[in-house]
Parts: structure tokens; C-alpha cells; sequence
């Protein structure tokens, strides 16, 4: 039988997913990636010495007790990739006072209770909710749309005995734990490391993945990830397409039927699967002439929100940080004024000292991700004036420097590399609409809605990634790739196999 063509807009880790699943069940598919390289947002690039790593601070999956590895796992022989795990998440320092949000259990008890004695009872909230969460596995093997009954029983049966506390952590934010802390410090520290608007239950679960040892960083960054995914999907007889923009998604009575790129060339296919950018996809591509509830809803309403617009600055220092803790938020003595919407009080640093792909020995590469939340202003300043964007950039820069000099000591006759990627920066390489890294902000009321795998009304066409999905992360996104395949792999009759390395 002639095996079904599937074409994939983007390969970023979700479009590389799905289509390395699908080859593995018998698909015959092409991936179309509009830049040079494969990995979307998680990829890294050279400067001088330094191996600049654009994305992974954390990668979530990384042992085999949690419920996202295998997915890496099909994808990546993860045996062979060596994982940094630290010995905490964060600290957070404002002059004298500091804070460890130390990884360990116990010790991040015994630290919250020494710096809050106060809040004695907020503490023991989240640690007994991290205890309990423990042994947590989640029941991630299928996408509810291709669970049976027994599948959703026996999802049941894995959750029930940490449902009550799953519903209850759930339901409260970050932030409303936060506005119950009395210690002053604590408060500023738990605000600053943990997004607001996240539920508690998902900070309870990154202690759970750091105790565990199942969140680390990878030693050779993201660049090592993505291109370990594609080698593998190209020995799975997969093809990527570099250099080629999809500016349209082919559709005939209501049925996908290939892609045009934008130098106007045809390709035809069974299926058409987009992992690239939602809105793109949505409203260029297929024009704006498919959408349903789902889609309203997450591109029309105020329900779904953007995340994380931020710059990305990337500085190679003649000094060994491989004594200070991994990342460090820190109050800084002056604000630095980024753009209308933004300035900045603190600012927030990882180094990558104990990868030694990342910066030549004795010296250290350290990357900071301030908020910037006009990124229109940077997007149209690129765009019409160029020298005052790069003014801009270096205006900035130097204010960083200063702020590292004054914390840290030693900085400013030591910089040797520095690099500054704005939202104007991914949108050019990525095409993500906001310029953000991770699609939507991950709140209470969107946790649980549908992810968008198609549009009601238009056959034969899929999506994936972090803009389908209620958020990103990695982890989610390879999730996501392979949920897809399971999806059209029962949709087109085929029984799904997924190889474990
Ligand atoms: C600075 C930063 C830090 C991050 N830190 C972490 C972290 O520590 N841990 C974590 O888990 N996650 C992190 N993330 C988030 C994570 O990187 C993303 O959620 C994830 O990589 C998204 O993958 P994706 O495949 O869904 O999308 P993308 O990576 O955006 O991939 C989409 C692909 O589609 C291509 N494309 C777009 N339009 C077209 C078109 N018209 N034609 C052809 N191709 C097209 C793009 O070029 C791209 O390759 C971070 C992201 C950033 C930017």
C-alpha cells in the first residue's frame, strides 16, 4: 500500500516530534522549516569562544520515573546526553538577605523555615504538597482523544490518590500563595522565582522534578538536543527542507492538500501538519477562513494571554562563576528602564560553568532574560531604524554590565562577548508572532481547555507545539508531537508503535 504523504510546517521540537513518530508508524514525511537550522526556539549560536545557549535553562523528563521521558526517549538516546542536576532551583539575594530554593526537600524546608518562621504554615502547605507529590506520575502515555474507557479508568486509578490535592494546588496561583506569606523577603524572593499566575501545584511540581533528579541541563545545550532529534528522524528516512517559508496551506473543499512556500513552489500531500506559529498559521496560511470555538477562543478573546516577551542577553566574561550558584535573581541598587512597558528592578543570571561547551575554561558565559514587554517598539524599531535598535541594544547592555559589576565585582574590564536577542530576533528566526518563548500564559482557566490538534470544519489538517497546547516547554512540545501521532495514527487506521531506545 502506498504510505500516506504528510508535509510538516517547522521544525522545532514539536514539528521534529510528530513527524519522527509518524516515520516510525509507517508515514511518509517532509519537514519544511523556513530558517537554516532545525529546533525552532531551542537552538544556540556561536560567538568567539562562547557557545551561546538561546533556550534551555531546564529540561523537564530527563529520568526515566517521569512521565515525559519516554517521549525524549523515542526521540533521543538519552543514556547518551549528560545531565547537570543542581543542587537548587534558584537563589534569590537582595543585599545582605539571600534565599536558597534549595532542590532537596528537606533542606528547602529547613531554609524557608530559618529565613520565614512566620509563615510557618504557608511552608508547610507547599512542602507537604512537594511530599505528597512525590511519586507523582501523570498519565501522559495517550492523548485523551484516542483513550478508550479502560485508558481513562486507569488514568484515574494512577491520579486518584493525589486527585484532592491535584484539584485543591490547582486552584490557587503562585500568586495567591504569595499574598499569604508575612516575611517581607520571602514573599519578594517566592514572587520573583515563580511566575504569578502559575498555579501553586506547578511549582510544587518543579521541587518534585528537581528532588527527584528528573529535571537537569543538558551538557552541550539546546543545540545538542535538536540536532540529536533530527539526526534520529533522518535516519528514520525523514527529510528536512531548509530555507523554505510556507506562506500558504493549500485547502480544497474544506480538505488540506499541500503547501505553497513563498517562492511560490507546490508540495502536495496527504496531510498537512503545522508546528509552527499559531496566529501565522491561522491567519495567514489558511488565511483566516477556518476557525472554530477552540480557535476563537485562544485568538480573539482575552482568555489566552502571551507569555514572556523578554530580551535575551548573552555575555562572555573573563571570570570564573563556577563558585556562585547556577541562577541568581538579584534587586538591583538602580531600575534599568528597557521600553514603555518595562523597567526593570531586578535581574535574573545563569551560568553554565559546569558545561564546558558553553565557555572556554576559567572564563564563563552568562545569559540574563529581562523582561521586554513592548515587543512591538522592538519590532518596528528594527524594522525602520536600525542603528537606533542597535543604540538601543547596547544601551542596555551597559546598564547590565554596570548592575553585574556592582553585584558580582570584576565584570566590566572582563567582558569579552556580548549578545543581545530581542523579540524582534525571534520573530525573525522562529516566526512566533510576540516575539515571546513560551505561546500562552499557563493560567487557572485555560489549564484545562482542549489543546487545538485541528480545525472543525478542515480535513486532512493537524496542529502541534506549544501554540496548540495550552503552553510550552519543551518536554510538553516532544509530548504534544508524539500525542499527535497517536492521533492520526487512529484516525488513519493504523495501530501506533512508539520504539524506545
Ligand atoms: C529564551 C527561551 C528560554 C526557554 N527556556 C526553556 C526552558 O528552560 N525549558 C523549557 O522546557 N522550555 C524553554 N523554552 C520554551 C521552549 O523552547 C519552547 O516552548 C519550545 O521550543 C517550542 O517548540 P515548538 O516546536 O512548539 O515551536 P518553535 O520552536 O517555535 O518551532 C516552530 C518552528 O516553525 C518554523 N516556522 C515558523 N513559521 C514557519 C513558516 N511559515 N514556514 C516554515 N517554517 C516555519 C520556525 O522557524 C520554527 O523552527 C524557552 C524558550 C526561549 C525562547
Amino acid at each position: 500500500m502506498q504510505k500516506k504523504k504528510v508535509i510538516v510546517i517547522g521544525a522545532g521540537l514539536s514539528g521534529m516530534s510528530a513527524a519522527s513518530y509518524l516515520q516510525m508508524n509507517g508515514f511518509d514525511t517532509e519537514i519544511f522549516e523556513m530558517s537554516n537550522y532545525s529546533g525552532g526556539l531551542c537552538s544556540s549560536w556561536k560567538r568567539g569562544d562562547y557557545l551561546i545557549d538561546g533556550c534551555i535553562h531546564f529540561m523537564v523528563g530527563t529520568s526515566e520515573s517521569e512521565s515525559t521521558f519516554k517521549f525524549w526517549n523515542g526521540l533521543i538516546d538519552m543514556k547518551n546526553v549528560d545531565f547537570v542536576y543542581y543542587n537548587n532551583h534558584c537563589s534569590v539575594v537582595d543585599n545582605e538577605k539571600f534565599i536558597y530554593f534549595y532542590s532537596n526537600i528537606d533542606e528547602l524546608e529547613k531554609e524557608l523555615i530559618q529565613k520565614a518562621p512566620e509563615d510557618l504554615v504557608q511552608i508547610n502547605f507547599l512542602i507537604s504538597g512537594i511530599r505528597k507529590f512525590i511519586n507523582v506520575k501523570l498519565p501522559t502515555d495517550k492523548p485523551i482523544k484516542t483513550m478508550n474507557f479502560n485508558d481513562k479508568l486507569n488514568s484515574l486509578k494512577m491520579v486518584f490518590p493525589f486527585l484532592g490535592k491535584m484539584i485543591k494546588t490547582l486552584k490557587i496561583s503562585n500568586k495567591e500563595f504569595v499574598d499569604k506569606l508575612k516575611n517581607p523577603f520571602l514573599k519578594e524572593a517566592f514572587k520573583l522565582a515563580f511566575v504569578d499566575e502559575l498555579p501553586i501545584f506547578s511549582t510544587m511540581l518543579t521541587f518534585v522534578w528537581r528532588h527527584n533528579k528528573q529535571m537537569g541541563y543538558p551538557k552541550g545545550g539546546a543545540v545538542k538536543i535538536a540536532s540529536l532529534i533530527e539526526e534520529n528522524y533522518k535516519n528514520l528516512g525523514g527529510k528536512i527542507n531548509y530555507n523554505c517559508k510556507v506562506s500558504k496551506i493549500i485547502t480544497e473543499k474544506n480538505q488540506a492538500k499541500g503547501i505553497i512556500l513563498e517562492n511560490g513552489n507546490v508540495f502536495k500531500s496527504d496531510i498537512v501538519i503545522s508546528a509552527a506559529d499559531g496566529k501565522t498559521t491561522i491567519y495567514k496560511m489558511l488565511e483566516g477562513k477556518f476557525k472554530d470555538k477552540n480557535i476563537i477562543e485562544r485568538y480573539e478573546s482575552d482568555i489566552f494571554e502571551t507569555i514572556d516577551k523578554t530580551l535575551y542577553v548573552s555575555i562572555g566574561v573573563n571570570k570564573d562563576f563556577s563558585k556562585e550558584n547556577h541562577k541568581i535573581y538579584f534587586i538591583l541598587k538602580k531600575p534599568i528602564y528597557v521600553d514603555s512597558k518595562t523597567t526593570l528592578n531586578h535581574l535574573e543570571i545563569t551560568h553554565y560553568c559546569e558545561d564546558k561547551s558553553a565557555a572556554p575554561e576559567g572564563k564563563s558565559l552568562l545569559t540574563i532574560m529581562p523582561d521586554s514587554l513592548d515587543w512591538e517598539y522592538w519590532f518596528e524599531l528594527r524594522k525602520n531604524n536600525i542603528s537606533e535598535y542597535r543604540n538601543q541594544k547596547k544601551r542596555i547592555a551597559d546598564l547590565i554590565i554596570d548592575a553585574l559589576d556592582t553585584q558580582f565585582g570584576d565584570i566590566k574590564n572582563n567582558v569579552e562577548m556580548i549578545d543581545i536577542a530581542t523579540p524582534a530576533t525571534y520573530i525573525r528566526y522562529t516566526g512566533n508572532w510576540t516575539g515571546g518563548q513560551i505561546s500562552w500564559k499557563s493560567k487557572k482557566e485555560t489549564i484545562s481547555k482542549p489543546i487545538a490538534w485541528n480545525i472543525k470544519g478542515l480535513k486532512n489538517f493537524y496542529m502541534t507545539g506549544q501554540w496548540a497546547g495550552s503552553s510550552g516547554g519543551l518536554n510538553h512540545v516532544v509530548m504534544l508531537g508524539n500525542h499527535l501521532a497517536q492521533i492520526i495514527c487512529k484516525n488513519e487506521k493504523v495501530k501506533f508503535v512508539s520504539v524506545q531506545k
